[in-house]
C-alpha cells in the first residue's frame, strides 16, 4: 500500500460504524453507546488507509467484544460504552479507543501483542489482531501502539507522527 495524507477523524469514525453495524447485523439485541470526541484541527498523517483501517477495526471489534462480555454478567445499570477520541499531542496524532468492559489483567496485558494469544473461544478469536495491528502501526507507520487497562476501563492508544515519512 501507499502512504497518503489521511484524515484520521474520518477514517476512524467510518471504521467505528463498520464495527458496530457488523456486530449488530449478527446480534440485533446488542446495543452500545458510542462516544466520539474529535480534534477538529487534526493535521493529516501519511497513512496506508486500508492498513490503518484494519487496525481500527480490530481495536473496535475487541472493544465491542469486551463490553458485550461484561453485559453478559447482567450487572444492573451497566451501559456498554465504546469511545473514540483524537487529538494532537507533541507532534503525534493520537487515536484513543476506550471501552468500559471488564478490563485486561496486568499479567494478560504482557501477552496481548503476541501472535496467536487469545482468551476467546476458538472460532471467536485468532489472536492475530493485535500483533498485526502492532506491526502495522510501528513498522508500517513509524508510530506507537500501547494499552492501559484497569477493571472497567481499557484504553488503546495509537500515536502517529505528523509530517514525517520514514
Ligand atoms: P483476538 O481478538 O482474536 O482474541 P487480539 O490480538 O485482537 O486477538 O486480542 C488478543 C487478546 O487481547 C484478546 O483475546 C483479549 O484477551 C485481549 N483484549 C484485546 N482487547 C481487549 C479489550 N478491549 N478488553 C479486554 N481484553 C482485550
Ligand atoms: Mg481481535
Amino acid at each position: 500500500g501507499e502512504r497518503l495524507p489521511t484524515n484520521v477523524n474520518h477514517l476512524a469514525e467510518e471504521y467505528l460504524r463498520l464495527a458496530y453495524q457488523g456486530l449488530r447485523a449478527k446480534d440485533k439485541s446488542f446495543n452500545a453507546t458510542l462516544v466520539t470526541d474529535f480534534e477538529l484541527a487534526l493535521p493529516e498523517v501519511e497513512a496506508i488507509a486500508p492498513d490503518l483501517g484494519r487496525v481500527l477495526l480490530n481495536l473496535f471489534s475487541n472493544a465491542f467484544y469486551a463490553v458485550r462480555q461484561r453485559q453478559l454478567t447482567e450487572e444492573r445499570g451497566y451501559i456498554p460504552t465504546v469511545s473514540l477520541s483524537t487529538r494532537l499531542a507533541e507532534g503525534l496524532v493520537e487515536i484513543r479507543v476506550r471501552d468500559n468492559g471488564l478490563g485486561i489483567p496486568e499479567a494478560v496485558q504482557q501477552k496481548i501483542f503476541q501472535p496467536f494469544f487469545t482468551t476467546k473461544p476458538s472460532g471467536e478469536g485468532t489472536g492475530l489482531g493485535l500483533s498485526l495491528s502492532y506491526d502495522i502501526v510501528t513498522q508500517g507507520h513509524s508510530g506507537t501502539l500501547t494499552v492501559d487497562s484497569e477493571p472497567g476501563n481499557t484504553e488503546f492508544l495509537i500515536g502517529l507522527p505528523v509530517g514525517q515519512v520514514s
